[in-house]
């Protein structure tokens, strides 16, 4: 499978975006029977450059996300990179991973600190583990057979009280590690992602691709949650729509493709690298903005 950094280099090189697509392990039998039977065939659809799965909190996926990413990688022949995170899990657990995950054939990690577990505030390092995410993109560097890409936040991180350029100079000592790829938290108001971007290569000086991350909307109640878990914000506007909107999924999720296909068009206008779309296991809405977007092949 490809290094995600030549899929950048090789889109760049043609002028053209490179299109992403993030899944998650499902918690249950079916939900795992649709992600293989549904969304990832129809997802294939969309030709997208590569796509991701995610990390459960503690590694309480980590089985399952080894497995799916391989599931992808052999049956349909899509670059396919796993997420890691350094929650629970001390340096030596970390490194049998990524020895796993290299003979699976994984080339690629997006490397995270990850979140405190469930009923903590604080992220703790567990005895011989890391504290940050740059320790782990300095493990995965050591291998020397990952390409590497870090998380971005356009508004800040959460937890980090000095304030988003603060965290935003963080940033630094993940690219110094070896990271090769930022990709961004969810965001609704471009301006913070310009932002960010631009202070990353102007002030920060910081040569590294900066990918946005899109989230098409599917549901009010649950965009309020995501954004209350990760410290984003929904611009007055969105929040007076969704909340005339109320539980009419059907009717947000409209209102989520226009969006996120308005948002993608001003981003790509404003000549980022490429996107990369949360779909949260369910393509349809995805699949309606890249289309939209003029992204998905004939
Ligand atoms: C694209 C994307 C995918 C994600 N996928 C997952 C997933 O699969 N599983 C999961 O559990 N979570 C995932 N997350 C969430 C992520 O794990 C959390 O947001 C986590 O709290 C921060 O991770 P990080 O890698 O940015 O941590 P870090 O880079 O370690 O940053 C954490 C905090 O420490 C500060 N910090 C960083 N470096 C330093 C330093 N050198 N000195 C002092 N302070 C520092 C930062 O400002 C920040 O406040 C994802 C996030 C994004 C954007």
């Amino acid at each position: 499978m490809e290094y995600i950094r030549d899929i950048h280099q090789q889109a760049a090189q043609q002028g053209k975006p490179v299109v992403s697509i993030e899944f998650f392990p499902p918690k249950t039998p079916g939900g795992e029977k649709a992600l293989f039977e549904r969304t990832i065939p129809e997802s294939m659809k969309l030709a997208p450059d590569y796509c991701s799965v995610t990390y459960g909190a503690g590694g309480s996926t980590r089985d399952q996300t080894l497995r799916i990413v391989r599931e992808i990688q052999d049956r349909h022949r899509l670059t396919c990179m796993s997420h890691l995170t350094c929650v629970n899990a001390t340096r030596e657990q970390l490194r049998a991973y990524l020895n796993e995950a290299d003979q699976a054939g994984v080339r690629n990690i997006l490397a995270l600190r990850g979140d405190p577990p469930a009923g903590t505030s604080e992220f703790q390092a567990v005895q011989g583990g890391f504290e940050y995410s740059y320790q782990l993109v300095e493990l995965v560097r050591s291998f020397d057979r990952f390409s590497i890409g870090v998380a971005g936040f356009p508004e800040g991180h959460i937890a980090c009280r000095a304030g988003k350029q603060a965290d935003w100079d963080h940033l630094k000592s993940k690219v110094d590690a070896g990271a090769e790829f930022v990709l961004t938290q969810l965001f609704f108001d471009n301006r913070d992602f310009l932002d960010f971007r631009d202070y990353i290569r102007d002030r920060a000086q910081l040569d590294i691709p900066v990918f946005p991350g899109v989230l098409p909307i599917l549901s009010g109640r649950q965009i309020k949650r995501f954004t209350e878990l990760c410290g984003a914000s929904i611009p007055p506007s969105m929040a007076r729509r969704l909340d005339e909107l109320g539980d009419d999924d059907a009717a947000v999720s409209e209102y989520g493709i226009e969006f996120a296909t308005r948002q993608c068009r001003e981003l790509l206008d404003e000549e980022v690298p490429g996107l990369h779309f949360y779909c949260l296991n369910k393509i349809r809405s995805t699949s309606r903005v890249i289309e939209a977007l003029g992204l998905k092949p004939r």
